[in-house]
């Protein structure tokens, strides 16, 4: 398969709004291109636009924006010295609804920043490569409980809602288009080709060092969200084995898999979660010769059917939807064991990616392998061995995931060292350590960084962090659909903390003392009784 280019799929950051209502619907319906195998491509394909159903969209979307009425006026007292009360570096899915949230809270003064172009944010058109998201598609997405903005209203008044019933989940593309969407419906704006460089300190204020488009610029800012993904906290996870070996030869799945040159190729793949099983069917639908994905464990997990013998429910503690916000409230220790049941389980794989890799024969996977003497070969390749058995690879591809080590996020150069972490609040039991979970934040229950020692670095409760490295804290994959639940906490602390910052007692004081005065009488005047003063009086 040859993967849309970015360009192909950027929306244009500027167009009318009816253009942008119908240009939703032909991208939903032509978002897969040239992979039309899958039953998610058969799905989109099957559900061609209702007639005049843009303008439907539009008349129904008009009515509900109408219906929740004009965002409340900007209540947030400025602040000298500041140039934005808040700004949120990231315009992906996190991003733009954080900043949906606090316009409706009535926080003004709100900036999203991000790196990349327009139409290039966020993963879905670049790094996500699977036909359909994994997560079920009736979940709550960025509408924040308004139905008429959520993606089945999008997709059900597009599409039909025959169409919404037979999708198994959502198709990426889709997921892609109703972003933008939402983002024009909202009327969100990013700023595009920003990136945040560095946090600087400033008492209280935090002096952001940006590039705008390749012009450095200092601004201020009260508050500061990372809403900036999976690798906002420490980057991608590359095994040292990897990393050492030239640039040329491998990409981690976070990278720009040169899937076309992979032709006729022989590929490696480390890993054996989902983006693993994801690049190896890109690559094998790209002509490669052979992809060999290797998995440390001795089997590959995806959600298989319940089985009698199946262990019983998962308690609520564990992920229970309806009281996923609730997770932040459990203790240290339960959180703590969440944390150490995911990170043992590796992610399952959905179904369908699997078998969209199983489904071609020169595709390999081999279980209980770890490569080892991994090295540049001569000829340009890259050579490893599994016990005695020798492999030779063109390409290698790093399926490795994440990893949370704020020390090496470039943003955090300043003040990293100054952040709690789970290592510093918590001791776990004998056998339950972990390195990883130890390097988590421990974060405050709006988000917030919190200073690791009683004295100082205050500032960092004004650095939220919704991002991956929130998981252990929230007891969720921060960032992810179902983590939408969180982003109320999120608004409300912020909205409380700009609200209690800089009373003004004095202003205050000279408001409840200014004495009342009437208005005037006329509404009513004609029928105020009037009564006879008494002789007492
Ligand atoms: C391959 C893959 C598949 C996934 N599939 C699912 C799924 O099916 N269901 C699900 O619920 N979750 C899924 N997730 C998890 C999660 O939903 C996605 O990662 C999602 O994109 C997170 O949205 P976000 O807005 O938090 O971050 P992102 O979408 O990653 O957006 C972050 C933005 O921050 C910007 N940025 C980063 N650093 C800076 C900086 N210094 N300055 C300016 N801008 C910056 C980036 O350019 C980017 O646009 C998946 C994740 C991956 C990696």
């Amino acid at each position: 398969m040859k993967e849309r280019t970015q360009q192909e799929e950027a929306t244009p950051s500027q167009i009318d709004r009816r253009g942008f209502f119908r240009g939703a619907a032909a991208l939903t319906v032509g978002g897969f291109g040239a992979a039309a195998s899958t039953q998610a491509d058969a799905q989109t394909a099957l559900a061609p636009p209702s007639p005049n159903a843009s303008e439907q969209l539009e008349e129904q979307t008009q009515s509900a924006l109408r219906w929740i009425g004009r965002d409340p006026a900007d209540w947030v007292r400025p602040r000298a010295g500041a140039d934005h009360n808040v700004v949120i570096v990231g315009g992906g899915q996190s991003g733009l609804s954080i900043a949906y949230g606090l316009r409706r809270k009535g926080v003004g003064r709100v900036q999203v920043i991000d790196r990349a172009a327009p139409g290039e944010t966020g993963i879905w058109r670049t790094i996500a490569r699977m036909h359909q998201l994994r997560t079920p598609k009736t979940l709550a997405g960025p509408e924040l409980g308004n139905p008429a903005l959520s993606f089945r209203a999008w997709y059900e008044t597009l599409h039909g809602t025959a169409a919404f019933d037979e999708l198994d989940r959502i198709p990426r593309t889709a997921w892609a288009d109703y972003l933008d969407w939402f983002q024009q419906t909202t009327g969100t704006m990013v700023r595009y080709r920003t990136r945040l460089i560095e946090v600087e300190p400033q008492g209280d204020l935090l002096r952001l060092h940006l590039d705008v488009e390749g012009t450095p610029r200092v601004e201020t800012t009260r508050k500061l969200v990372f809403a900036n993904g999976y690798a906002g906290a420490g980057g991608p996870n590359v095994p040292d084995f990897v990393r050492v070996l030239p640039p040329q030869v491998w990409t981690h799945t976070t990278g720009n898999i040169p899937f076309n040159a992979l032709a006729g190729k022989i590929v490696g793949v480390v890993g054996a979660g989902s983006s693993a099983f994801d690049a190896a069917a890109v690559a094998l639908e790209s002509g490669a010769a052979e992809v060999h994905l290797f998995s440390r464990r001795s089997y590959i997990d995806y959600p298989a059917p319940p089985s009698p013998q199946a262990a019983p429910a998962a308690p609520p503690d564990r992920g229970y939807a309806n009281v996923l916000e609730q997770s932040y409230e459990l203790p240290d220790v339960v959180r703590w064991r969440n944390f150490l049941l995911g990170d043992r389980r590796v992610a399952s794989v959905p179904l369908d990616s699997l078998l969209r890799a199983v489904e071609f024969d020169n595709f390999h996977i081999h279980l209980n392998s770890s490569l080892t003497d991994v090295a540049a070969a001569g000829d340009g390749g890259v050579a490893g061995r599994v016990g005695n058995e020798r492999f030779k690879f063109d390409h290698l591809i790093a399926a490795t995931g994440y990893r949370i080590d704020l020390a090496a996020q470039p943003e955090l150069a300043r003040i990293h060292d100054a952040i709690a972490r789970w290592g510093d609040r918590y001791q776990p039991a004998a056998g339950e350590e972990s390195a990883a979970g130890a390097s988590h934040p421990y974060l405050g229950a709006g988000f917030e960084f919190l200073p690791r020692s009683s004295s100082g670095a205050e500032y960092l409760r004004n650095i939220h962090c919704f991002n991956l490295a929130a998981a252990l804290s929230f007891g969720i994959p921060v960032g992810d659909v179902p983590s939408v639940v969180d982003q109320p906490r999120l608004v409300g602390a912020i909205a409380r903390d700009l609200f209690l910052d800089g009373i003004d007692t004095a202003a205050h004081e000279r408001f409840i003392n200014t004495p009342l005065t009437a208005p005037s009488s006329a509404p009513y005047e004609r029928v105020v009784a009037t009564h006879e003063q008494s002789a007492a009086a």
